[in-house]
């Protein structure tokens, strides 16, 4: 059996960051991956001559982050398109109200207000926060600050509880109130017209990557680590292990011994999540021209609340739109054709007999994908954010856990990923590694 240096389990963007680092600094690494592809949760669908990200779509915000340098270092291309983190306001959106009319510029700049407003008080909430506050908890106990009429305070209730249903995949009752604590972004935002994968196969360029390697086992001793993935068997002096904590929540993936602390206690308390996209793509455009998204309030939007134009550059009418949540684990057993009807109903209460029914739809299905068991990781009520780091403790000095749910300051993202990876090889390499190591052609 060949003895690594480095195992790393997962070719994600961060087990693929991770490897290429250290394989730049001259360690003999295997990178092992149970999918047929690289990316992980970073997964292009090409149909028709279209590109649909299924997985992540955004980056969140290209000022100071290491992940748009290394897009930008590929010549990788990127569109700007600012509202993927769930603002009130920044880029034209067509807000429609409880009874289904559209909002007037001045009635929909008083309600961001409001939110802008809400937001401030919302920040001082939480930072006061005991422990064991969940984030809808402290959405009601900020509420009650405000003098505001019933409508008010229902519009901006309902907003919270979505941003905590589309940014994390989760009811706001079921997250910490910290959960959302580093969702602010720095700079624009932007997406990826020929697909994110591009990316991920970047990374993994000239490195020894092992497809449909489905990894069972991972034993650690001090001598080092020993993987089982089928019939096949690798040893190593260390590994990093980044597959996402629906996986090493699962019984699928053995570690032994177990984890320790502070590991194990991190894990119990971070979850993954319920979060789906559904892309639509119609015959004809039927609605607003000129926005970003469009966003229903009231009760009507309580499932299917935002829709956001997907319809660049392809041209062909696409709107996106996502099942978070309770909604998510709701229509998680639902038809592709009865999700449609669903949302297709929830258009008609704004557009009326203008729309038509979609010529393709495609839902995603993350909550069974067997290498992820869901979308991203979430704090659950009574966890720090601190725990995401913890996760990441090396363990014997020879196993090191990494990947979006181990970095605290933005997790859930795939900057995270990225950074995360960075950081498991600087600690295997005892040195500082500037980021550009990413993306500079390697030697060897
Ligand atoms: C629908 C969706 C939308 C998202 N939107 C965004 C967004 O807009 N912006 C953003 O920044 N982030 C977004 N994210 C989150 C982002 O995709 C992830 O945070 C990031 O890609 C995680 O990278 P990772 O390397 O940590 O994990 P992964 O990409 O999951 O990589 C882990 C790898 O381990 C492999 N693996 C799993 N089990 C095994 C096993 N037993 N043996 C071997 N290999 C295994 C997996 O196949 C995978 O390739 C989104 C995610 C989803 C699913």
């Amino acid at each position: 059996m060949t003895r690594f240096d480095t195992l790393v389990v997962g070719a994600g963007i961060c087990g693929s960051t991770a490897a290429r680092i250290l394989h730049r600094a001259g360690q003999r690494v295997v990178v092992l991956e149970a999918r047929d592809r690289v990316g992980g949760r970073v997964w292009t669908v090409r149909a028709d001559g279209r590109t649909f990200d299924v997985g992540a779509s955004w980056i969140h915000g290209i000022e100071n982050n290491p992940l748009a340098d290394a897009v930008q270092a590929f010549g990788i291309g990127t569109a700007e398109f600012t509202v993927g983190s769930y603002q009130p306001d920044g880029r034209p959106i067509a807000y429609y109200s409880p009874d289904g009319t559209r909002l007037s510029e001045n009635a929909a700049a008083r309600f961001a207000a409001d939110v802008h407003y809400f937001d401030e008080a919302f920040a001082a909430t939480i930072a006061e926060s005991s422990p064991g506050v969940s984030f809808g908890d402290a959405v009601e106990a900020t509420l009650t600050q405000l003098d505001w009429d019933a409508g008010r305070l229902d519009r901006v209730r309902e907003f919270l509880a979505h941003r905590a249903e589309e940014q994390l995949g989760v009811g706001q009752g079921d997250l910490d109130a910290h959960g959302l604590d580093d969702d602010a972004i720095e700079g624009d935002e932007v997406v990826f017209p020929d697909g994110y994968d591009e990316l991920a196969v970047r990374l993994t360029e000239g490195l020894d990557v092992r497809l449909q390697h489905v990894v069972t086992h991972v034993r650690w001793s001090d001598d080092g680590v020993l993987v089982r993935a089928g019939s096949h068997s690798f040893s190593a002096d260390r590994a990093v292990v980044t597959v996402p904590i629906g996986v090493l929540e699962s019984a699928d993936f053995i570690i032994e011994p177990p984890l320790p602390e502070p590991v194990s206690g991190a894990l119990d308390r971070l979850a993954m999540n319920a979060f789906e996209k559904v892309f639509l793509r119609f015959p004809i455009k039927f609605w607003d021209e000129n926005v970003y998204a469009v966003r229903r309030q009231g009760e009507a939007g309580r499932w299917w609340h935002s829709w956001y134009d997907v319809t660049q550059p392809h041209g062909l009418p696409t709107l996106l739109t996502f099942a978070a949540g309770p909604c998510a684990q709701q229509t998680r057993h639902w038809s592709d054709e009865r999700i449609s009807d669903s949302i297709v109903e929830a258009l008609r209460g704004m557009y009326g007999e203008r729309v038509v029914p979609p010529d393709s739809v495609y839902v995603t299905r993350w909550q069974d994908d067997p290498f992820s068991y869901g979308s991203y990781s979430y704090m659950t009520v009574g966890s720090r954010p601190r725990d995401h780091d913890d996760l990441a403790t090396p363990i014997g000095g020879v196993l090191h856990l990494a990947g979006e749910a181990t970095w605290t300051d933005d997790p859930a993202t795939v900057t995270a990923a990225m950074k995360s990876g960075h950081r498991a090889a600087e600690r295997i390499l005892e040195r500082r590694v500037p980021f550009c190591e990413i993306w500079e052609a390697m030697n060897r």
